[in-house]
């Protein structure tokens, strides 16, 4: 890790009941205490919802990667609310389209190819936040 390295705030949505959903919780839990512990701070979407003043502060203090289960894009939409700075979206379809044989299913627990869309989504932007610290300004598409 190298400290010098802004933190970055992981919103993942709260999708629950929906695969796609589980996945943007799972991709932030692999990125957050495995991938990059060091450098990012999970913020639950629930929290942010609340008004939780914890949640809110590092919202405010340090630029945020959203990731969301569907358009509804309800964790940036959240972020943007909260006074936060969403410096990359990610949606889960997006990643999905690139990477069709991992199609999730399952939703208290995800099937393997669910998990490991989950990864491949996690270790994207693991990788955009090594070099510059910062995630990389703008929408991730396909
Ligand atoms: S972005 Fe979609 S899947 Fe995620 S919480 Fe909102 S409505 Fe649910």
């Amino acid at each position: 890790m190298n400290p010098s390295k802004e933190t970055v705030v992981v919103v993942p949505c709260s999708g629950i009941g929906k695969p796609f959903g589980t996945v943007s919780r799972e991709a932030a839990y692999d990125l957050c205490e495995d991938l990059r512990p060091g450098i990012t701070r999970l913020v639950s979407l629930a929290k942010l919802v609340l008004g939780e003043a914890g949640a809110r502060d590092l919202v405010a203090r340090h630029p945020a990667v959203t990731i969301d289960g569907c358009k509804q894009m309800c964790a940036a939409k959240m972020v943007r609310q909260s006074g936060g700075t969403v410096a990359r979206e990610v949606a889960v379809l997006d990643v999905y389209r690139r990477h069709k044989d991992l199609k999730p299913e399952g939703i208290a627990e995800l099937n393997e190819a669910g998990r490991k869309l989950a990864r491949v989504l996690a270790e994207e932007v693991a990788e955009s936040l090594d070099g510059t610290g910062q995630p990389v300004k703008g929408v991730v598409h396909a």
